[in-house]
């Protein structure tokens, strides 16, 4: 067996440390990090068989021009000219890239600096808007910077943990594990969860909330009128005297009706919240994924502020990114609106960044976001798009019009480490990329903790770096100088001391303590939270310019969906415990998929004695905008009138059709952000 490398797992937020040691017939040992203060030597289910996801069976490996191999120079020499082509004859604008929060730092560093800087339009979005961009808009509104106030140790030192729109045990199942053995050891630790469902989130929850779907803003809007009343006066906000009118419209008889909750069970939550000294509030799909969700993070965000539970031990809002690196693509920009290092389409932020990269061509404007990308793709506005380590075709809502859109669009690059994917489909030209155990940089995970990712396996084939393949195509556009890394720690550095510069620490994201490290130093680099300022920046200032936060007015909204008598359930898609995203990689473990083999819906005994479906049985699910079969799974779980079923399963895994087919393409104004979690469909005894 080889010496141990430390790296980290590639599948949540949660962001665990794994050792993997080779041996001499090819096989990788991975076992949890001790050291990682993400998870202390703990792996669940899916990061323990990350050893059984190495093999090259499934992979792309060579690159391929219009369905056929071809060399590197061949393939990047293609794609270059027919994106030159196209930005010469339309502009920058009709060029987009499509990221991934499962790439590493460096590239989606690179990705963003070409798009934004270079090309000149800020057509990149990433899949991450699908998972968490609700919350970054909650944490600017409230906070002027996209500043996660939390950490894990605060789990173990708070006195009440709201868990909200969020199924941690399977999501998040480390984090999960943690916080239950807080409540081991502190057993009068107080665990409220918020969901429709009873998941096995509930299973160590003191206070089970199973409200209406997609009604939370009720609930937290109310408890910020109750906490008025009933809490010591605080410190004043901006934005508090609209805020507390609106809420002063949710008094508990409201929140209960539009909640459909017990109001006793309504008032001991806001009891317990208001008692408490310490409390967290985490939060995840549930709450983004809506059409409202940013209002959704706001109304959580407020309680904290009106409360005083907020930078503080044990307090504050938690957003719980579902990616290994969300954070890292929040940080340099992979959102089409904000630009690197948190920096924002104002002018003078323009300017610095211009000054930085040497640029005079930086994006003006907010690009287009992940659901309005692909229409205009669909629209023929965007007639060159590259998609980076992600399956749009099934992830993304209204999935069956991703493929349509696709299917006309003049050139698809897709860069990914599978070859047969769903979206690899429509590609033109394909780019083999580094896997996780063969590439080399850094990601962030949910608590604002930079960790590294390290190879500890040859790569295969001819697959390259996606920094590389970036950079590569940037030189052949005429950015030599600008693009001419030899390796991520070049280009961590470059991303470290753009956060430093002009920053003088009022800028929250402020990494620039790191700027200077040498080869070996990167190498070595042990897991840190930001910021990590320059010694002679001193500490950062504050969260907020001002120094003041603010308080955002929410007046609670239900879904966009609308059941009637054609579609009369309300449909929620998440995750499961051993599946991640697409599958690509988890579909071909053996073990992770024994735990559940096919997609399924579950559904409440009621219902579907209603609809004539049995356990077991297969049922055809239908919106108006597709339909699909799945096996039906009857649980007193879930509520009369919605039904669940997971996001997983492409048409490369279950033949007859994918969720995301069937969700509309509703998002929400601010974020941009679509609302998976509620459809209106119907059932089908099949
Ligand atoms: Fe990997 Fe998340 Fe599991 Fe940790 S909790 S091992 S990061 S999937």
């Amino acid at each position: 067996m080889s010496a141990p490398v430390r790296s980290t797992c590639p599948y949540c937020g949660v962001g665990c440390g794994v050792t993997a040691r080779t041996d001499e017939n090819g096989g990788v040992k991975i076992a949890g990090d001790v050291q990682h203060p993400a998870n202390f030597g703990r792996l669940c289910v899916k990061g323990a068989s990350l050893g059984e996801t190495l093999g090259l069976e499934e992979r792309l490996l060579f690159p391929e021009v219009n369905g056929e191999r071809a060399a590197w120079e061949a393939a990047l020499d293609h794609a270059a000219q027919k994106l030159q082509d196209i930005i010469r004859e339309f502009g920058p604008k009709a060029v987009a890239f499509y990221a991934s929060g499962q790439l590493l730092t460096e590239d989606y560093y690179v990705a963003n600096k070409l798009m934004k800087g270079f090309i000149g339009a800020a057509n990149i979005d990433t899949n991450s808007r699908l998972c968490m961009a609700s919350a970054v808009v909650g944490y600017k509104r409230a906070f002027g910077a996209d500043f996660v106030p939390c950490s894990y140790e605060d789990l173990d030192q708070t006195d009440l943990v709201v868990l909200v729109g969020s199924n941690a045990a399977w999501t998040h199942p480390v984090l999960y594990q943690r916080l239950a053995e807080a409540k081991r050891q502190r057993p009068e630790m107080k665990v409220v969860v918020i969901d429709p469902r009873r998941t096995p989130t509930c299973d160590i929850a003191d206070l089970h909330l199973a409200l209406r779907p997609g009604s939370d803003a009720g609930l937290f809007v109310g408890l910020l009128h109750y906490l008025t009343r009933h809490g010591p006066p605080g410190q004043t906000f901006d934005g508090e005297a609209e805020a507390l009118a609106l809420a002063a419209g949710w008094p508990l008889e409201k929140c209960a009706d539009f909640c459909r909750l017990d109001a006793e069970a309504i008032g001991t939550f806001w009891q317990w919240f208001a008692d408490s000294p310490r409390a967290m509030t985490l939060y995840t799909m549930g709450i983004n994924q809506s059409s409202s969700g940013s209002d959704k993070c706001s109304a959580i965000i407020n309680v904290h502020l009106a409360s005083g539970k907020l930078g503080r031990a044990g307090c504050g809002p938690f957003s719980l990114t579902g990616q290994p690196n969300a954070m890292g693509g929040r940080e340099v920009g992979g959102l089409a609106n904000q630009l690197a290092c948190h920096l924002n389409f104002e002018p003078a932020d323009i300017a610095r960044l211009g000054r930085f990269w040497g640029s005079e061509r930086i994006a003006e404007t907010p690009g287009l976001m992940a659901v309005e990308l692909f229409d205009a793709i669909g629209r023929g506005e965007i007639k060159a798009v590259w998609i980076m380590g992600t399956n749009p075709v099934v992830s993304l809502p209204d999935a069956s019009g991703v493929e349509r859109a696709l299917a006309k669009c003049p050139l698809v690059i897709v860069s990914d480490v599978v070859d047969k994917t769903d979206t690899g489909r429509y590609a033109h030209v394909r780019f083999p990329a580094l896997a996780w155990g063969e590439k080399n940089g850094t990601v962030t995970n949910s608590e604002r903790r930079i960790s590294r990712q390290r190879a500890f396996l040859p790569p295969p084939g001819e697959a390259r770096a996606d920094w590389w393949i970036l950079s590569q195509i940037a030189r052949r556009l005429g950015y030599e100088k600008m693009f001419a890394w030899q390796h991520p720690q070049d280009i961590f550095c470059e991303h470290a001391a753009l956060s430093g510069y002009e920053n003088n620490g009022s800028r929250a994201f402020d990494i620039s303590g790191l700027a200077a490290l040498t080869r070996q130093q990167y190498d070595e680099l042990e897991p840190v939270r930001w910021p990590v300022a320059a010694a002679h920046h001193g500490p950062v200032k504050s969260w907020r310019k001002s120094g003041r936060f603010q308080m955002a007015g929410v007046d609670p909204r239900l879904p966009a969906a609308l059941t009637d008598r054609n579609y009369p359930l309300l449909l929620n898609t998440g995750r499961i415990r051993d599946q991640w995203h697409t599958m690509t990689r988890t579909g071909y473990v053996p073990g992770l998929m024994q735990h559940t083999g096919m997609p399924y819906l579950e559904i409440n005994p009621l219902d579907a004695q209603r609809y004539g479906i049995t356990d077991a049985g297969l049922v055809r699910i239908a919106s108006p905008l597709g339909g699909m079969v799945a096996r039906a799974q009857l649980s007193e779980h879930q509520q009369p009138g919605s039904v669940f079923s997971p996001m997983h399963w492409s048409q490369q895994f279950a033949r007859r059709g994918q969720i995301n087919s069937l969700v509309a393409k509703v998002c929400d104004a601010d974020s941009g952000q679509p609302e998976s979690k509620q459809t209106a469909v119907r059932l089908q005894r099949w």
